[in-house]
Formats: C-alpha cells, sequence, structure tokens
C-alpha cells in the first residue's frame, strides 16, 4: 500500500547528548515506537543548542525524510531555541496561545510551583501548527505540517516524551495517515534471535506492510507483526495472515502466545483453564519464580505458595531433600532438583510441583558444574523429570535467574499443554 509519510527520522537537541553527560535513550525509544507504527527509520542525528547547526540538520533531514521527530530544546530557556529554529525554517511566526498560558498556568497550580516570567514563552507556538498537549511538564509538544512533511517536537525528558508520545503522538500521526496501523506480537520461546531471524530471514527482510521486527527479552524473541490499512479489521486480517506464516514454519513450535503479555500469564492461564495447582522449591532464583507469578492478580487461585531453600541444610527441613542424594549428587543437580519439586508438590499439596537449583554466579562455579548451569525439576501424577541448562558463564547473574524461571515455567506450560514431562 502506498504511504505517504513512510521514512521517519529522528533529531535531538542538546549539547549534553553530544559531551556524553546523558544517553540518548529518547532516540532509542523513540525508533523502536515509530519501528511499530510501520516508519522506516533511516537515520538518528544529534545536534548540540545551536540555532544555526539545528537549521542545518533539519534542513538535511526534511531533504530525505517524510516524519522528522524531534526531542529537546522545548524548555523555557535562553538555550531552548528547538520551536524558534523551525518556526523559522518554514517561516511561520510565533503566537501566543491563550489555551497553551491556561495549560501551563493550571500545571504550575497543580504541582503547588510558582511560575516564572519566561514560562509564558512556552506558550508561543508557530502559527497553524498542532499542539499535543503536555500533562506532565510545562512546554506543549508541537506537531507542523508543510509542503507534505511534519515535524513533530517533543520536550526532552523522557518522564514527559514517552507519555505524550503514546497519548497525543501516536493518534495524532493515525489521523494524519488517515488509516489505521494495528499490530500483533508474536511470542517466541527456546529459540535465539538469530536462528529465528535465520528462519525467517525473507518475511523479516522483504516485509513493508505488514512489516515484521523482532525484539529481544532475556532468553525470549518477540516478533511484532504491524499492519496500516484503511481500517483495523483489514489491517487486523493483514496481521493474522503474517502470524500464521510463522506459526507454519519452522519458528512455530516455538511460539508460545499471541499478544501475550509474558510467559508467566500464559502459564497463569493454562492453571485456570486446566483447574490445576502450582508450587515451588527455588535455591538459586531466590523466589523470582514465585515472584513473577505473584505479579499478576488472581493467581492465588492456581499457586499455592513456595520457599527458598538455599542451603544444603534448608532443603532438607523444608523440602525433605534426602542427605544421600545431597552428599551423592550434589546440591545443583538433577536428582536434588527432582526431590525439590516433589518436597514442595507434597507438602503444599499442589497438582505440580517446580523446583530450580543451580549457580548463578558470578563465582561458585566448578569444571563440572560452571556458572550458568541449573537444574529444573517438575513434580507431577503423572511423573517426575527435569531440565538441564547451561547458560553462558559470562551472562549476568540476573539473567541465569530470569531464564531459569521462564524455563521453570516454561516445562509446566509444556506438561499442561502436551503432557510433555
Ligand atoms: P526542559 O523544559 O526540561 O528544559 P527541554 O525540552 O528543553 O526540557 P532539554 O533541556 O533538551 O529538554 O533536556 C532536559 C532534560 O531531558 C535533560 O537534562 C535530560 O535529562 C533529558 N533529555 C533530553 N534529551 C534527552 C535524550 N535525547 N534522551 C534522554 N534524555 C534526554
Ligand atoms: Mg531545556
Amino acid at each position: 500500500m502506498e504511504n505517504k509519510q513512510n521514512i521517519a527520522e529522528i533529531l535531538c537537541v542538546g549539547t549534553e547528548l553530544l559531551l556524553g553527560d546523558i544517553v540518548n535513550t529518547n532516540a532509542a525509544f523513540l525508533s523502536r515506537e515509530l519501528a511499530a507504527l510501520g516508519f522506516a527509520v533511516y537515520h538518528h542525528s544529534v545536534v548540540g543548542d545551536n540555532p544555526a547547526r539545528l537549521r542545518d540538520a533539519l534542513e538535511l533531514s526534511l531533504s530525505r525524510s517524510d516524519l522528522v521527530v524531534m526531542s529537546g530544546g522545548l524548555g523555557p530557556t535562553k538555550d531552548d531555541l528547538t520551536k524558534e529554529t523551525v518556526a523559522s525554517y518554514f517561516g511561520l511566526e510565533l503566537e501566543m496561545r491563550e489555551d497553551c498560558l491556561e495549560e501551563i498556568r493550571s500545571y504550575f497550580a497543580r504541582t503547588g510551583r510558582v511560575m516564572s516570567e519566561n514560562n509564558a514563552k512556552q506558550a508561543m507556538i508557530p502559527r497553524g501548527a498542532r499542539v499535543l498537549t503536555n500533562r506532565y511538564g510545562t512546554a506543549p509538544a508541537i506537531a507542523i505540517s508543510e509542503q507534505g512533511k511534519t515535524v513533530i517536537m517533543l520536550p526532552g525528558p523522557p518522564v514527559e516524551l514517552i507519555p505524550i508520545f503514546r497519548e497525543e503522538v501516536i493518534p495524532y500521526l493515525r489521523e494524519r495517515g488517515g488509516e489505521t496501523i494495528f499490530s500483533r506480537n508474536v511470542n517466541i520461546f527456546g529459540m535465539g534471535e538469530s536462528a529465528v531471524a535465520q528462519k525467517l530471514d525473507r518475511l523479516l527482510c522483504e516485509s513493508q506492510n505488514p512489516t515484521v521486527a523482532p525484539y529481544c527479552k532475556e532468553g525470549e524473541v518477540r516478533l511484532r507483526v504491524t499492519a496500516r490499512a484503511e481500517n483495523e479489521t483489514v489491517a487486523a486480517e493483514m496481521c493474522d495472515r503474517v502470524v500464521e506464516q510463522i506459526l507454519q514454519s519452522e519458528v512455530g513450535q516455538f511460539v508460545y502466545g499471541i499478544d501475550a503479555d509474558s510467559m508467566e500469564h500464559v502459564l497463569v492461564d493454562k492453571l485456570h483453564e486446566h483447574r490445576l495447582t502450582l508450587s515451588a522449591a527455588e535455591s538459586c532464583t531466590g523466589g523470582l519464580i514465585a515472584k513473577r507469578i505473584t505479579d499478576i492478580a488472581g493467581c492465588s487461585d492456581v499457586f499455592f505458595g513456595g520457599c527458598v531453600t538455599y542451603t544444603n541444610e534448608v532443603k532438607q527441613k523444608l523440602v525433605g531433600v534426602s542427605a544421600q542424594t545431597l552428599a551423592a549428587h550434589g546440591a545443583v543437580s538433577s536428582e536434588t532438583a527432582i526431590e525439590m519439586a516433589r518436597g514442595v508438590r507434597a507438602r503444599t499439596g499442589s497438582d505440580i510441583g517446580i523446583s530450580a537449583t543451580g549457580i548463578a554466579g558470578p563465582g561458585g562455579g566448578t569444571d563440572e558444574t560452571p556458572v550458568g548451569t541449573v537444574y529444573l525439576g517438575i513434580s507431577t501424577k503423572d511423573g517426575e523429570g527435569y531440565r538441564k541448562l547451561s547458560l553462558s558463564s559470562r551472562r549476568s547473574r540476573e539473567f541465569i535467574r530470569i531464564v531459569a524461571a521462564t524455563n521453570a515455567y516454561d516445562m509446566v506450560i509444556k506438561y499442561i499443554t502436551l503432557g510433555k514431562i
């Protein structure tokens, strides 16, 4: 489908960024959001608080992109000159907008702060521009559309830029495009990003509408499929056709959800659906398995609880791991993992028990059991089993724990849906 405004770029303003004093997180955020909206982002630029160089940068950006999203330099001080420079570039005069002045006044009243003289400057808006309300600060965001090009100016602080983008910019872009943008997320676990990219090479490289973009999250891959069409029904159908293609590919068997919030959400849903209950005995994950489940409201029907059994002694006392098993196989072993799962299931009376025991590092590894080795146990009425993870020892403690917990959820989901132990 022909799209009038498909090429976008990001232009951030701030000498602090050039000096390396702050990291350009706004550019990363904006890039992700624009890609999700179906824009091709070909350039990022950063320019200091200097009107001549800002004007040059803007001219270059507009020569090659349909949409330029700017961040920073909208504040009330003298070095904030984004608005003035953009207005002068388009030959637009700045005029006082009473509604903006009122917004700014009410922001100061709400936050109990005193409004200074120069805050009024923030209510000066280029003639004909669209104001995108800022409920999180004083500088209104501004959109200018001229000669088929759009420039959007956003305040620099991420606490303002992020919500304004979501609440104001996305609807504005949708309205302007005269199209609906619709996305579906395909949640993948058990296959790495490069393997996914390789298997779906053509889909990822050639797709334009819908676009397919991969995102990584500890041990998981997410594919965001985004379509633009005249209405949501058509866009959703376009997305669903691509999702179907992904499900039919070699990647399909690793898809654990479509538009799922997380693996633990899928787990809690499955437990509810099958009226099953769960408990956990945790060593290296230190309670993370339980924590992530209990982050979900309504999990108490299906999650009984668990315990953190860190030392050998507590593994024996709380979940009944035998001294013999510990002596013969060690705490980080499939035997210990299974006994932990069995013990917590028996003591809580849940249908399923899961466990994790491993070496999260950075110290404590040996040649036989290096950092990143984790055994996950499962105990059910249909039998018991374990999964061994050999994660890279270069990974952080946090990463190893997160991936261990996610694998534990995956084991339970596979047991419930496929009967696999
Ligand atoms: P203010 O009204 O706060 O002056 P502003 O729109 O003028 O807002 P800047 O003065 O350029 O924005 O930046 C204000 C603060 O916002 C910076 O000190 C920094 O903390 C943050 N910030 C600015 N640009 C970025 C960026 N690209 N990425 C992350 N943070 C940023
Ligand atoms: Mg500023």
